[in-house]
C-alpha cells in the first residue's frame, strides 16, 4: 500500500502514522518526494481501509497494491478449489455443471415432473426456489418450508443434488439439513450478517454476484464466507444492472477468466436471470461454456406461461435438452466434458 502525504506533513505527524502501521505488524518504508512525501507499508494490509487513512487531513491518496482479500486469492492459493455438492464436483477441469430447475417451487407433482426431465437430459442438480425475493410483495413468495422439502423430494427421486435460496438468517438449520447447495441470491449479496450464517455451516454456497457489485464487492462477500469457516463457495454471475433494456440485465462474461486469475474458486453463470427472455439462454449459455464457465444455472418449466415467476426466461424441457446436445459440442471443443 502506498499512502501520498502532503509535502507540508510535520515529521511528528510521520512518527505517529508509522508507529501505528508498525503495530499492525506491517513494514513502513519512507521515501521524501519533490512535490509529495511517500509512505510504502509492505506486509499484510487486509486490516486497513483505504478511506479510514484518507480520513487523515495530511493523507493526500492511499493506494492498495495487493488485493483486500486474503482466502479467496488465488496468489495465496493457487490451486484450483474444486467444490463438492453431493457426487458433482464442480471447479477448474470438472466437467461442466448444468443445474436446472424451475424458478420457484410451485407443487411437489410439479418439482418432480420437472426433475425428471432436466435429469432425462442431463442436469446434474436441481434447483428451485421456495423463499422468493421477488419485487413485489403482491407476487407469488414461495411455498417456503413446504417448497423445500418438495424439492429435496424432486431431488431424491431424480438422484440429483438440490440448490435453493436462503434468503434469511432464521431458515438457517433447515437448509443445512435439507439442502446441498445453499444459495445467497443477488439482492443478498452483502447482507453481511447471512453471509457468515452460512460461512458457519458444512454445506457448500452458491455466491450470485449483487446487482450492482464490483467484481472485487463480490470477491470480499465469498471471503466474509471464508473468513467465517466455510471454504466452499462457488461464485454465479446472474448479469448487473446497467442502462441496457433490452435483457432483463446485462451479462458480464468476462468475469470468467477474471474470476480465475483473481480466485481460485469455481465461477458459474446464470444465463436466465441474466438475460431473462428464454430465446437467448441458448447462445448465452453456449458462450459461457466456450469461455470457460464451471457450470450453468438455468431456469426450465414444463408450461413456462403458466409459471409463477420468471416464466419469460424459463426454457422447456425440449429446449434444454437442446441446450445441452449443443452445449456438450462447445465443451468437447475446449477440452472439457459436460
Ligand atoms: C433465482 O435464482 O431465482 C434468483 C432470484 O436469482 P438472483 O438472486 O440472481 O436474482
Ligand atoms: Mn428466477
Amino acid at each position: 500500500m502506498i499512502i501520498t502525504l502532503k509535502k507540508s506533513t510535520p515529521q511528528v505527524e510521520i512518527d505517529r502514522l508509522t508507529e501505528q502501521f508498525e503495530n499492525f505488524g506491517v513494514k513502513v518504508q519512507y521515501l521524501e518526494g519533490r512535490d509529495y512525501k511517500l509512505m510504502g507499508l509492505a506486509g499484510d494490509t487486509t486490516h486497513f481501509y483505504e478511506s479510514d487513512i484518507k480520513a487523515n487531513e495530511w493523507v493526500v491518496n492511499v493506494q492498495r497494491i495487493a488485493a483486500p482479500y486474503k482466502l479467496a486469492n488465488r496468489m495465496f492459493h493457487p490451486e484450483d478449489t474444486i467444490v463438492e455438492v453431493g457426487n458433482i464436483r464442480i471447479g477448474a477441469g470438472q466437467p461442466v455443471a448444468i443445474i436446472a430447475g424451475p424458478c420457484a417451487v410451485e407443487s411437489e407433482e410439479g418439482v418432480c415432473r420437472i426433475a425428471e426431465e432436466v435429469k432425462k437430459a442431463g442436469a446434474a442438480m436441481l434447483r428451485g426456489g421456495a423463499y422468493k425475493p421477488r419485487t413485489s410483495p403482491y407476487s407469488f413468495q414461495g411455498m417456503k418450508t413446504a417448497g423445500v422439502l418438495a424439492l429435496e423430494e424432486a431431488g431424491r427421486r431424480n438422484g440429483l443434488p438440490i440448490v435453493s435460496e436462503l434468503m434469511s438468517v432464521d431458515k438457517l438449520d433447515e437448509f443445512a439439513e435439507h439442502v446441498d447447495l445453499v444459495q445467497i441470491g443477488a439482492r443478498n449479496m452483502q447482507n453481511f450478517d447471512l453471509l457468515k450464517a452460512v460461512g458457519s455451516i458444512n454445506k457448500p454456497v452458491l455466491l450470485k454476484r449483487g446487482l450492482s457489485a464490483t467484481i472485487e464487492e463480490w470477491i470480499m462477500s465469498a471471503e466474509y464466507i471464508m473468513a467465517a469457516g466455510n471454504p466452499n463457495v462457488i461464485l454465479c454471475e446472474r448479469g448487473i444492472r446497467t442502462f441496457e433494456r433490452m435483457t432483463r440485465n446485462t451479462l458480464d462474461l468476462a468475469v470468467i477468466p477474471i474470476i480465475r486469475e483473481k480466485t481460485h474458486l469455481p465461477i458459474i453463470i446464470d444465463p436466465s436471470h441474466a438475460t431473462g427472455d428464454w430465446k437467448l439462454i441458448e447462445p448465452i449459455s453456449l458462450a459461457a461454456i466456450a469461455a470457460g464457465a464451471d457450470g450453468l444455472i438455468i431456469e426450465v418449466h414444463d408450461h413456462p406461461e403458466q409459471a409463477l415467476s420468471d416464466g419469460a426466461q424459463s426454457l422447456k424441457p425440449e429446449k434444454f435438452a437442446e441446450l445441452i446436445r449443443k452445449g456438450r459440442l462447445v465443451a468437447q471443443a475446449i477440452g472439457r466434458e459436460l
